[in-house]
């Protein structure tokens, strides 16, 4: 992929939606983004994240913080890296209203940023807490505003210990999966890897919504 794409239909606004492209199903982040740009018909610019200079001067939106290893993205972002997760984190910290979709090791990250600062989802969440890889599973998630449960993909994921604070918005067998505290929406799987757009239709009503708040 290389740095910016634009997609489909125009209703006079592009939301510029960084992508951060440390690991994991970028690409399948990349098409359900596009999807739901069509389906909102909302003019949607994909901005690769990669590094500190990817995110100057970007004006993003919204970002879309996808899954893989948390301590392999920790290392690959980290200072001795790419250095993209510490200012990333302050950007999103900077900007309260930045609609963010963090799935499966970026809801980890989130939750657990180490970085110093606060967590910037007020949630705890146990790593692999549903076992080894080989335990990995797609279970119907029911999700806020959805008239029937839609599958998921839960790949080695975490669980919610704590999550009282944020509004729940999906659950698996009555558990917390999905939570959304402001614009800032984690889960627990991959619901880029199931065909759903949902929750990136979520990510682009929330950044029109911070839009409208802006031009009102
Ligand atoms: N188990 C991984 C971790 O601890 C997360 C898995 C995923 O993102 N699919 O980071």
């Amino acid at each position: 992929m290389d740095g910016v794409h634009v997609s489909c239909i125009c209703r006079g606004i592009v939301l510029e939606v960084g992508l951060v492209m440390l690991q994991g199903s970028r690409r399948a982040h990349e098409i359900a983004i596009q999807n739901a740009s069509e389906l909102t018909n909302t003019q949607v610019s994909i901005r690769e994240l990669r590094s500190l200079d990817d995110l100057i001067g970007a004006g993003l939106d919204a970002i879309i913080l996808p899954g893989g290893e948390s301590t392999t993205m920790r290392i690959v972002g980290g200072e001795d890296g790419t250095g993209l997760l510490g200012p990333l984190y302050s950007t999103i910290r900077e900007n309260s209203d930045m609609p963010v979709l963090a799935t499966c090791a970026g809801t980890i990250l989130l939750a657990d940023p180490q970085d110093g600062g606060d967590p910037i989802i007020s949630a705890e969440v146990d790593r692999n807490a549903w076992g080894r890889q080989i335990d990995s599973f797609i279970g119907p998630v029911a999700v806020e505003n959805a008239n029937s449960p839609i599958q998921c993909v839960f790949i080695r994921a975490p669980r919610f210990t704590d999550a009282r604070k944020p509004s729940v918005i999906a659950t698996f067998d009555g558990e917390p999966v999905g939570v959304r505290e402001s614009n800032r929406i984690a889960l627990t799987f991959h619901p880029e890897l199931s065909g759903t757009t949902i929750f990136h239709e979520m990510l682009i009503e929330a950044a029109l919504s911070v839009q409208r708040g802006a031009t009102a």
